[in-house]
């Protein structure tokens, strides 16, 4: 466990690989996997590799990391069909909107008509 991770995070522990998953995606800062509970034909998490915490500030060091989540989704939406039907791509932050783990992710969903936010 690096000083970049947190030991009770699951995925942390998915970043170093306790807990296996299908990487669809990886670079120097983030991985992507399906989802374990997916809501959509199509559902990848996107996270950063160090445990980022999205209700805590969000370092100046951290940015690069949030515009490649950008370029992975793209990637990831081709790899799966869903660049030219649609994709939603989004994070869940604090307890209205339902966040269940606090190491920073994002949901991209595609492969059916998905209804309107909130
Ligand atoms: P949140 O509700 O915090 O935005 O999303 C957490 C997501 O992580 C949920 O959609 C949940 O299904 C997913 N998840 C939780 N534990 C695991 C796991 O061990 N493996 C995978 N692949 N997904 C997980
Ligand atoms: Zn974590």
């Amino acid at each position: 466990m690096s000083k970049d991770q947190k030991e009770d995070c699951i995925f942390c522990q998915i970043v170093n690989g306790k807990i296996p998953v299908d990487l669809v995606y990886e670079s120097d800062d983030l991985i992507a996997f399906p989802d374990i509970n997916p809501k959509a034909p199509v559902h990848i998490v996107i996270i950063p590799k160090r445990h980022i915490d999205p209700n805590e500030d969000i370092s100046g060091t951290d940015y690069p990391m949030t515009g490649d989540v950008l370029k992975a989704a793209k990637n990831i939406a081709s790899k799966k069909g869903v660049a030219e039907s649609g994709f939603r791509l989004l994070a869940n932050v604090g307890a209205d909107a339902g966040q269940e783990i606090d190491h920073l992710h994002f949901h991209l969903l595609g492969g059916r008509r998905l209804g309107d936010l909130g």
